[in-house]
This record gives C-alpha cells, structure tokens and sequence, in this order.
C-alpha cells in the first residue's frame, strides 16, 4: 500500500489525507464515505443540536483498516467546534421532553442503586438525565457548554458547569458516576477528553457511555445510507474500539450491550422523513395520523452503552 504522502500526490481530490489511524496510530487509512451535501442543512450551531436533522451530510469519513476506527477529517477546529455548542438553543428537545425522561429512567437502572452516589452528566444539556437521577437518590451536577440548555438545567436547581471537561478535571472535582450519553462521538479529541473524565471519576467508581454502534449490523448492512452519517459526529466508534481507547487512557471496560431510546412516533417518523427524502409526503401523512403522545422504544442494535471502572 501506498504511504500517505504518495497518496495525496496521486489523488489530489483525497487531500487532505489524515497521516495515520486517530486511535491506534497505524497508517493503512481508507476513505469510507465521501463528503457530501444532502438537501437543506441546518447551518452554524442549528448543525450540532441534539436533534439535528442533518443526517448524511459530512466531511470525508475514513476508516482504519488495522482497528477498525472511523473518523472524520478534516475536522472543524476545536474552538469553532466549542463555539457553535455554546451557541445551541434546541426547542424541539423541549418538546421531546416526555420521551427523553422515559429513555433517561431505563438507562438509569443499568446504574444500580443511588446508595447517595455523587454523578457528574457530561452533556446534561437541559438537566433531564440530572433530574431522573436526582429523584433516584443520586447527586447529581452537570456539565454544559450550551448556554441556552445549561440555564434550563440550572432553572431546576442543580448545578451546571459551563466548561470542558479538561478544565472541570483541573480543579480536582471527582465524583463516583460520570455519564456521557450520547457525547463521545461529538468531541474533537476523544482520547483527552477521557482522559480527563478518568480523573473526574473517584478511584473504584464508573463511567457510563452511550454511542452510535459503527460495528453494528445495521451500521455495516447500510453502509452510507446509515443515517448517523452526519456532521456533529465526528469519531464512530464499535464495541471493540471504543473498549480501545478506554482501556488505554486508563479504565477498565466491565459491560456493553445496546442502547434504547424511547421516542414518540411523530419524531421518529420526521426523522426517517429527513433520512430517506423520497418517503417523505406519505410519512408526513401518516404523522397527522398519529397520536403524537405515542411513546415507542427504538432499538436496531445500533446504539451502544459501555461501562467502565477506574481502578482502585
Ligand atoms: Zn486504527
């Protein structure tokens, strides 16, 4: 195989072609999915709301062919990148806020009992997770950088840190629980900042993560049709290299298994209506026909939740 230095004189439309592999250095990289622009995008930090509809629309994404990662690249820098979170404001998560609640109490019971347990969410957005936690008997504190979604969080009285976790990490705050759902893909630099939740975590105490499965079945079946193909997630992760990259800055991997959303049926149907175009009038049919308090679990194996402790 070509180095990547011969590649980028050969294939000029590749460049720039990352040098090696973000997770384990190695240089035997493969393009994966093309950039591409599909239909209307959400533009500026409409782009990186937790409910973006910006499916398929990306940077080139690569693939590693020794582990397995795939990554995107070029990325954003890492301050555009921090601007556009601070900037989100997301009211159809608002109006989500029945099912997000439902999802949050199933995932809470893979934590185990409270026992008074102190909990850091990263990504608590507008302090949902940190509630259902709360009632549970956890004590929980967030970690947003939305300004609009942290003040939400901070409106139901819990504190709510407005900045990266490297800095939180500085000041020396450990907790028993930190939980990142559905966040990891979103940072520019994975490895530092779980390094840094490392030291957030107490010595003995968890970590908990959920992710888009690139390993999936359904991930691998659909290829470039897989609708996370998108531009706010940045790193797509599988079972085995996200295990990689926590086993390496220091936590030991004790679960994984999928992950389920609950999701009323008038968003999972606007969501497939923004992924697959085509269907979109009849679907927007059968949304008018459906009740919209109608509450469904989705799980296509797609999404994964991963525990690990930071030994003693
Ligand atoms: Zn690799």
């Amino acid at each position: 195989m070509m180095d990547n230095a011969a590649r980028r004189a050969a294939e000029p439309h590749l460049a720039p072609v990352p040098d090696a592999c973000y997770l384990c250095k190695g240089g035997r990289l493969r393009l994966r999915h093309r950039a591409r622009v599909a239909g209307t995008q959400p533009e500026g930090a409409a782009a990186y709301n937790c409910t973006s509809f910006g499916h398929r629309s990306h940077p080139p994404i690569w693939g590693c062919e020794d582990c397995g990662m795939m990554f995107q690249w070029p990325i954003q820098s890492p301050e555009a990148l921090l601007q556009a979170y601070q900037d989100v404001e997301d009211p159809l998560y608002v109006a989500e806020k029945d099912n997000r609640y439902h999802t949050f109490r199933r995932v809470l019971r893979e934590l185990g009992p409270a026992q008074g347990r102190t909990l850091l969410d990263v990504g608590a957005y507008c302090g949902y997770f940190l509630d259902v936690a709360r009632d549970a008997g956890f004590r929980p504190e967030g970690l947003e950088l939305s300004r609009w979604a942290g003040n939400n969080a901070r409106g139901l009285g819990f504190t709510v840190h407005g900045v990266p976790l490297r800095e939180l990490a500085a000041k020396g705050l450990q907790y028993d629980v930190v939980t990142l759902w559905d966040v990891v893909e979103h940072f520019a630099d994975p490895r530092e900042e779980l390094k840094a939740a490392l030291k957030l975590v107490r010595p003995g105490g968890r970590i908990y993560l959920s992710t888009i499965d690139a390993g999936s079945l359904l991930a691998r079946v659909m290829g470039g049709q897989w609708p996370w193909l998108m531009d706010m997630h940045l790193f797509y992760f599988g079972r085995r290299t996200l295990a990689m990259l926590l086993e390496e800055v220091g936590f030991h991997v004790t679960d994984a298994r999928t992950y389920t959303h609950i999701i009323s049926a008038d968003y999972l149907l606007r969501k497939v209506g923004a992924s697959f175009t085509p269907a979109a009038p009849v679907l927007e049919l059968v949304r008018r026909g459906v009740p919209s308090n109608w509450s469904i679990p989705f799980n296509l194996g797609d999404n994964m939740l991963m525990a690990a402790e930071r030994p003693l």
